[in-house]
């Protein structure tokens, strides 16, 4: 885990993140691994929802809270083209044990400086090293062996990353997908809502795709405790959380041109913008951009009932 900036960005891997999230549950809750959803009957005084193994269960609401692909929202909102809106890249991450390129990234985020394809490397705590990949392609099908597809996409690429495609793992321990955003007309249909990535995902572009689903959360429950009704407090989450997501999946989109220069002259401009952040005045401005510092985010969460801003996870 790391902070910088004047503690304004915290940086930790999602397992850890996820296991923090869990340790916080109260012992009431019960957590079922390893099944799905087959079947979701929205009913306007209540829900119920069929798991895999054939199990019936009742709620009062259904929060779907399934990430980009969600199955809630395609049982209950149509299938994923109408929502999905592909940005014409694909992302793969990987991690793996090389104790010289660990030594070589550490305490840095290094990319590639190169176009239309990228690189990136963040060295562990554990002694490995994540990788991150985007590539341009104008075809969002994703390919049927991703490690394949990843050690033909980024061939060529110098420093480390010959290395690392070496070292790439098998496809079942890659992560691999379009980069994408989701929108949708409406997050709530009855007693059924979405949340985080399922209803609003905003792309690792925008790079606070985590801190929308856990802020999303807090804000959801804050509404539905304060709300004569179910429906009532669905509705508000969306009133005061919508125009928060719809203005980062904007910034996601213009930024995408800096993300992954598309030309020589696109890069020439990324490397002056990057050697800019390193002087103390501008890098506290794009650290307070990226920690969503005095934007609608913290607005709306000061907001909500006894919160004031905190920190956001990047
Ligand atoms: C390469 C990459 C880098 C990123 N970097 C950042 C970053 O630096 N900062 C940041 O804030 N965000 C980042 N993001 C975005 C961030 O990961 C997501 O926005 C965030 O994880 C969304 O959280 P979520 O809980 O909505 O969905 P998810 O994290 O996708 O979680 C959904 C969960 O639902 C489970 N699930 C799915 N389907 C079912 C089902 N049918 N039944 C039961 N469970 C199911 C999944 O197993 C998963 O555990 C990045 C994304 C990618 C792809």
């Amino acid at each position: 885990m790391e902070l910088s900036a004047g503690a304004l960005l915290l940086s930790l891997l999602r397992p850890d993140m996820e296991a923090v999230l869990r340790q916080c549950l109260p012992p009431e809750v019960e957590l079922r691994y390893g099944t799905a959803l087959t079947d979701v009957a929205n009913r306007s005084d209540g829900v119920t929802v069929t798991l895999q193994d054939g199990t019936v269960l009742d709620a009062d609401l259904l929060v779907g809270a399934d990430g980009i692909h969600s199955t809630v929202r395609r049982l209950v909102f149509g299938q994923e083209s109408r929502h999905l809106r592909y940005l014409g890249l694909h992302t793969a991450a990987f991690t793996f044990d090389d104790p010289d390129v660990h030594a070589a990234t550490k305490h840095t985020f290094c990319l590639t400086d190169s176009i239309d394809r990228q690189m990136g490397f963040y060295a562990l705590r554990d002694g490995r090293v994540a990788a991150f990949a985007v590539h341009r392609s104008a075809d969002p099908t994703l390919p049927d062996d991703h490690r394949v597809a990843i050690q033909r996409a980024y061939a060529g690429l110098g420093w480390v990353t010959p290395r690392a495609l070496e070292q790439c793992p098998p496809a079942v321990d890659i992560y691999y997908d379009q980069v994408a955003q989701i929108e949708l007309a409406r997050w709530s249909a009855g007693r059924v809502v979405l949340l985080g990535d399922a209803a609003y995902a905003v792309s690792l572009i925008a790079g606070q795709g985590a801190s929308l689903g856990i802020a999303g959360a807090f804000l959801l429950a804050d509404r539905l405790a304060h709300a004569p009704a179910i429906q009532r407090g669905t509705a508000e989450f969306e009133r005061l959380w919508r125009p928060v997501v719809e203005d980062k999946q904007r910034n996601a989109r213009s930024m995408a041109r800096w993300f992954l220069p598309s030309s020589p002259i696109d890069l020439r401009i990324r490397r002056v913008m990057l050697r800019l952040t390193r002087m103390p005045f501008v890098s506290g401005y794009v650290t307070s951009i990226l920690a969503g510092e005095d934007t609608k985010l913290t607005d709306v969460m000061r907001q909500a009932s006894g919160t004031t801003a905190t920190p956001m996870v990047a």
